[in-house]
C-alpha cells in the first residue's frame, strides 16, 4: 500500500524507503517537511506533526482534485498518533488538539502557497477554551484567525474584506493594534466574518474539525496550480509537476501573553553575510503577524534582553542547524509561555554579496571545503559585483528624498510604475527601465517585480515578500520607506511636499537604502571585494581551462589583467581603424588607384598601429597577446551608398545656385570626388558582405595591408622587448576556410616578422595561427594545422555559418518564435550549440592536435563568457576561453564549476 503520510518522528521509515538520498526525501516530503523530520530526528524542539507527501498531491490532482480514500484513512491514523504524542484530542471540547495545515513544496516558494492556522476550533470549543484558560481574548483571537484564514484560503473570500472589518473594529474599539482588541471585540468580528463568508459563498464556515482539516489539505493541494504559484515557478525555473506536500502540525501559541512570542530570522545577515542573527519578532503574536508588517516588529537582538534564556537556546539551535545543513538557515520560531519551538528551517535566500562572504566564512569556520564554497557561488552572483552602482560623484551634489531598508544591493534607475501590470507592460513589452513602487508586494505582484529594474515599498521589513523576491532575482530593492505615501488612485506618490507622478524617473540605491528623484548616472564598481577575491582565487586553483580577454585597447588590457586575464585571446585591429583620425587614411587606402598611393596610405597607418600594440604588450607583460589581422569587409569603413547619393544630390543642387566661378570649381571637385567614392562603394558592394571579401580574403587581395600589420606587431614587440618587457605575440588570421589560403598568406608574413626582428637584432617566441570560424576549416583542421600554430574558434561566425542564421538577427524574427516554441533550446549565439557547432569543434580539436602536438586551442567568440559554453569548452579539451574583461570573473568561476561538475550529466 502506498504510504502517503509520514509523522515527523518517522525518520527511520523514510530512511528505509529512500536511504540517504536526501534529494529524494525533499522530493517526497517537500523542503519544509523534510527539514522538520530531520530537525525532530536531531532533537530540536519541533511541535509534533506529520507530512502528507507530494505523491499524495499529484494523485489528488490527477484524480480530478479528489482525495484518494487511502490518503484520508492514513491522515486520520496520523491524527490519532498526534493525539497520543500530545495527550490532546482533535475536536475535543475540553482538551482540544489544534493544528496548522502548511504547504511545503520541494523548493521553497516563499509566500506562494497557503497556510491555515488553528484548525480544530469551533464556537463550542473556543467558549470552553476561554473559560478553561481564563484567557477569553486569546481563545477568540485564535478562532477569528481560523475563520479568516480558512475563509480566505479555502473558501476564497478576499482577505481585504476581512481586513476592512478589522480596521473598522479597531476604530470602534478606539485602539490601534489587533493585540489590544478584547474578547468581546473578537466575538463581534467573528460574527461579521461568518456573515461575510455566508454572503460570499452561500455556505457556512464549517464547525466540524475534520471537515476543516480535509478542506484545508485539499486547498493546499489545489494552490499548487494557482496563478501565483505558476508564475513563481516559471520565473524560478521550477518544474510544474513536482506537487506540494502538506504539513499538519500541532499548534504552539505565541499569542498567549507577554511571555510568548513569535519570529523569523536568518542565522547570518542575508544582505551582507555578516555572521550574526538577523530578523524580527513580536511579543504576544501568532504566525503571520511578523511578516504581514501590520505591527512594528522588534529586531531579533532585542530578544536577548526580553527573553535571555530563550535567546540563548535560539542561538544554539541556529548554530546546530547551520552545522547540520552546512548552510545559512532561515528559521521560524514561536515561544509559548517561555518554551521555545522551532517551526521551520531552510537554507536562507541571500544576496550575491552575502553568498560570497558566507561561503568564505564557512570555509574559515571549517564547515565546508574550498571546493564547496566555489561550487556554491553561481556565476550570475559574481555578475552582481559588476553591476551598476549610483555614481558616487553625482551623489555628492544631490540629497536623497527618502530612505528605507537596504534589502537588495545595486542601483536601479527607471520610471515609476505603481501597478505590477503596468510595470510588466513598460518593462517587458516596451523595454523601458521601470521602478516598481508599491505599498508592499504580494505573490500576485511577482510578474511586475521581475519586469522592473528595481523595487520600492513603503511598508515591510527585511523579511518581507518584496525583500525576499528582490534578493532572489537580483533586483535592487529598498523597502519600508515610510515617508512615501502612495496615492494609487491618482497614480502619484508624495514624499513630504514632493509629488512624483507615475512615469517620472526615480533612482534607488539598494546598498544604502536611499532614494533619489530623477535619473542619476550609474557606474560599474570594482571587484575588490575581499571575499570575492578569495572565491575567485580558489576557483583559479581548481580550474584547468585558461581565461583570456578580448581587449582592443591598453586600457581594456589593464582592466582585464586586474580581473584575472591570463593573456589576450583577441585584439580586433579593426577597432583601431575606426578611430576618428585614422578613418580618412583607411579610406585613402581603400580608394587608392595605384600601388604607390595604396602603399603610402598603408605606410602612414604603421606608426599608429605600432603604438596600439605597444600599449597592449606592456599591459600584458609576460602573457600571450593574440592580434587578429583586419577582418571586416571594407565597405564598413566607407559611407553607405544611400548616404553618398543623398550628398551628391545636395551638391548638385548647390551647383545650380553657385554664386561665382570659385565656388563652381570647388563644388565640381567635390562632386567628382564623391562620384569616385560612390563608384568604389558600388564596386565593393557585395550581396552578402558577411560572406564576402573579408578576413584572409582581404589579406590576400591587399597584400601590403596584413604585412603592415605584422610589421607593426613586431616593431612594437621589439620596442617593448628592448625595455625588458616579456612579449609573447600571436598573430591570428581570420576567416580561413582552406589550408592553401593560410599557406599563401603566412609565408610573406613570417618573413616580415623575421625581418623586423633581425633589424632590431632580437629574438623572442611568437606564433602564427588561425581562427576556426567556418565549417570547412573545422572539417579540414588537420590540413590547416600544418600551417597554423594555434587555433582560436570564432564561435560567433562559426555559429552563423553552421546554422545559416545571421548573428545580427539572432534576437529577432523567427529566432524568437523558435525559442518560444522550444524548436531550439538555447539561443546559439548565447550558448554554443553542443550538437552542431560543438561537434565541429570536437572534430577540429582532434584532427588539429593529431597533426600538431600541443596545438594551442582557444575560443574567442562571445560564448567565452557564457557558463554553459565554458563547461562545453572544458569538456572538449579547449586550452582557454577568451571573453570581455567584465565577464572574466564569471569565466574563472564557471571554469572551476566545469571541473567540479565533471561527472554530473545535467547541464
Ligand atoms: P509560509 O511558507 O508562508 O512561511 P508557513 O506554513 O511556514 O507558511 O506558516 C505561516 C506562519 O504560521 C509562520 O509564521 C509559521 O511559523 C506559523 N505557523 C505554522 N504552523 C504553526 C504551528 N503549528 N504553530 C505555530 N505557528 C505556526
Ligand atoms: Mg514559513
Ligand atoms: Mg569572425
Amino acid at each position: 500500500m502506498k504510504k502517503y503520510v509520514y509523522l515527523f518522528n518517522e525518520f527511520d521509515d523514510i530512511r528505509a524507503r529512500l536511504g540517504d538520498d536526501w534529494d529524494a526525501v525533499r522530493g517526497l516530503l517537500g523542503g519544509k517537511g523534510a527539514n522538520l523530520l530531520d530537525a525532530t530526528h536531531i532533537d530540536i524542539p519541533v511541535p509534533p506533526g506529520f507530512t502528507i507527501t507530494t505523491e499524495a498531491c499529484n494523485d489528488f490532482l490527477a484524480a480530478g482534485e479528489t482525495m484518494p480514500e487511502k490518503l484520508w484513512e492514513q491522515t486520520l491514523e496520523a491524527i490519532r498518533k498526534l493525539e497520543e504524542q500530545t495527550g490532546k484530542k482533535f475536536g475535543d471540547v475540553s482538551n482540544p488538539l489544534l493544528v496548522s495545515c502548511r504547504s511545503g513544496a520541494r523548493f521553497s516558494m516563499p509566500g506562494m502557497m497557503d497556510t491555515v492556522l488553528n484548525i480544530g476550533l469551533n464556537e463550542e470549543i473556543t467558549r470552553k477554551l476561554a473559560t478553561r484558560t481564563d484567557r477569553p481574548r486569546f481563545a477568540y483571537d485564535l478562532l477569528r484567525r481560523l475563520v479568516q484564514m480558512f475563509g480566505n484560503v479555502v473558501m476564497g473570500v478576499p482577505d481585504e474584506v476581512f481586513e476592512a472589518v478589522l480596521s473598522a473594529q479597531r476604530r470602534t474599539s478606539g485602539v490601534t493594534t489587533d493585540a489590544e482588541l478584547n474578547a468581546d471585540a473578537w466575538t463581534a468580528v467573528i460574527a461579521r466574518f461568518r456573515e461575510i463568508i455566508r454572503s460570499y459563498t452561500g455556505e457556512e464556515f464549517p464547525s466540524d474539525p475534520l471537515e476543516q482539516l480535509k478542506r484545508a489539505t485539499e486547498a493546499v493541494f489545489k494552490s499548487w496550480n494557482g496563478r501565483r504559484a505558476i508564475d513563481y515557478r516559471a520565473a524560478a525555473g521550477i518544474p510544474d509537476d513536482l506537487g506540494t506536500a502538506v504539513n499538519i502540525q500541532t499548534m504552539v501559541f505565541g499569542n498567549v501573553g507577554e511571555n510568548s512570542a513569535t519570529g523569523v530570522f536568518m542565522t547570518r545577515n542575508a544582505t551582507t553575510g555578516e555572521p550574526q542573527l538577523e530578523g524580527d519578532y513580536l511579543i504576544n503574536a501568532q504566525g503571520e503577524d511578523v511578516v504581514a508588517g501590520t505591527r512594528a516588529t522588534l529586531p531579533i537582538a532585542r530578544l536577548g534582553e526580553d527573553m535571555p534564556e530563550n535567546y540563548k537556546s535560539l542561538e544554539l539551535i541556529a548554530r546546530r542547524l547551520e552545522k547540520h545543513h552546512r548552510n545559512m538557515q532561515d528559521m521560524e520560531f514561536t515561544i509559548e509561555e517561555g518554551t521555545l519551538w522551532l517551526l521551520q528551517t531552510r537554507d536562507g535566500k541571500r544576496t550575491a554579496q552575502a553568498e560570497v562572504r558566507i561561503a568564505v566564512n564557512m570555509v574559515e569556520e571549517g564547515l565546508i571545503s574550498r571546493e564547496e564554497a566555489v561550487a556554491r557561488v553561481k556565476p550570475a552572483q559574481v555578475d552582481f559585483f559588476l553591476h551598476p552602482q549610483l555614481d558616487a560623484e553625482a551623489l555628492q551634489d544631490i540629497q536623497p528624498v527618502a530612505s528605507g531598508l537596504n534589502v537588495s544591493p545595486g542601483a536601479a534607475v527607471g520610471v515609476v510604475a505603481f501597478d505590477p501590470d503596468l510595470a510588466e507592460r513598460w518593462g517587458s513589452e516596451e523595454g523601458r527601465d521601470v521602478i516598481l513602487v508599491r505599498p508592499e508586494t504580494r505573490p500576485d505582484d511577482v510578474h511586475g517585480l521581475l519586469a522592473a529594474k528595481g523595487v520600492v515599498t513603503s511598508r515591510g521589513g527585511r523579511t518581507s515578500h518584496a525583500a525576499l523576491v528582490a534578493r532572489q532575482f537580483g533586483r535592487p530593492a529598498v523597502v519600508g520607506v515610510e515617508k512615501i505615501e502612495i496615492d494609487l488612485e491618482n497614480h502619484r506618490m508624495r514624499i513630504g511636499e514632493l509629488v512624483i507622478e507615475e512615469g517620472e524617473h526615480l533612482s534607488i540605491d539598494g546598498n544604502s537604502g536611499l532614494i533619489y528623484q530623477g535619473k542619476l548616472p550609474t557606474v560599474v564598481p570594482d571587484i575588490a571585494n575581499p571575499w570575492l577575491i578569495n572565491i575567485l582565487s580558489w576557483a583559479d586553483d581548481i580550474r584547468r581551462l585558461g581565461v583570456r580577454a578580448n581587449a582592443d585597447y591598453p586600457e581594456d588590457a589593464r582592466r582585464a589583467r586586474e580581473y584575472g586575464a591570463e593573456g589576450i585571446g583577441l585584439c580586433r585591429t579593426e577597432h583601431m581603424f575606426f578611430q576618428e583620425e585614422r578613418l580618412p587614411i583607411v579610406r585613402k587606402m581603400i580608394m587608392a588607384t595605384t600601388q604607390t598611393e595604396r602603399a603610402e596610405a598603408i605606410a602612414s597607418l604603421l606608426p599608429m598601429q605600432c603604438s596600439d600594440f605597444e600599449g597592449l604588450f606592456r599591459a600584458m607583460d609576460g602573457l600571450p597577446v593574440i592580434i587578429r589581422l583586419l577582418d571586416p569587409p571594407l565597405h564598413e569603413f566607407l559611407p553607405s551608398e544611400h548616404e553618398l547619393a543623398l550628398e551628391l544630390t545636395d551638391l548638385k543642387l548647390q551647383l545650380q545656385h553657385a554664386a561665382d566661378l570659385q565656388q563652381l570649381d570647388n563644388l565640381g571637385t567635390e562632386i567628382s570626388k564623391k562620384n569616385d567614392l560612390l563608384e568604389r562603394v558600388q564596386a565593393l558592394s557585395e550581396s552578402n558582405p558577411m560572406l564576402g571579401t573579408r578576413g584572409v580574403r582581404l589579406g590576400l587581395l591587399i597584400p601590403g595591408l596584413y604585412r603592415m600589420q605584422v610589421r607593426a606587431v613586431f616593431e612594437a614587440a621589439c620596442r617593448c622587448h628592448a625595455d625588458g618587457v616579456d612579449v609573447k605575440p600571436e598573430v591570428m588570421i581570420p576567416l580561413v576556410s582552406n589550408a592553401s589560403e593560410l599557406r599563401a598568406m603566412l609565408e610573406p608574413l613570417k618573413n616580415t616578422a623575421k625581418e623586423v626582428m633581425k633589424q632590431h637584432g632580437m629574438e623572442f617566441g611568437y606564433l602564427f595561427g588561425t581562427m576556426i570560424e567556418i565549417p570547412r576549416a573545422a572539417l579540414t583542421a588537420g590540413e590547416i594545422a600544418q600551417e597554423a600554430e594555434f587555433f582560436s574558434f570564432g564561435t560567433n561566425d562559426l555559429t552563423q555559418t553552421t546554422y545559416a542564421i545571421s548573428r545580427d538577427d539572432a534576437e529577432s524574427g523567427f529566432m524568437m518564435h523558435y525559442l518560444k516554441n522550444k524548436l531550439i533550446r538555447d539561443n546559439p549565439f548565447a550558448t554554443i550549440d553542443p550538437e552542431g557547432v560543438g561537434r565541429l569543434m570536437k572534430i577540429a580539436i582532434r584532427e588539429g592536435r593529431e597533426q600538431r602536438d600541443g596545438l594551442e586551442i582557444g575560443v574567442c567568440g562571445e560564448h567565452g563568457g557564457d557558463p554553459k559554453s565554458i563547461r562545453l569548452c572544458h569538456e572538449l579539451g579547449v586550452d582557454y576561453v577568451s571573453c570581455s574583461p567584465f565577464r572574466l570573473p564569471i569565466a574563472r568561476l564557471a571554469a572551476a564549476h566545469a571541473v567540479l561538475n565533471e561527472n554530473q550529466p545535467d547541464r
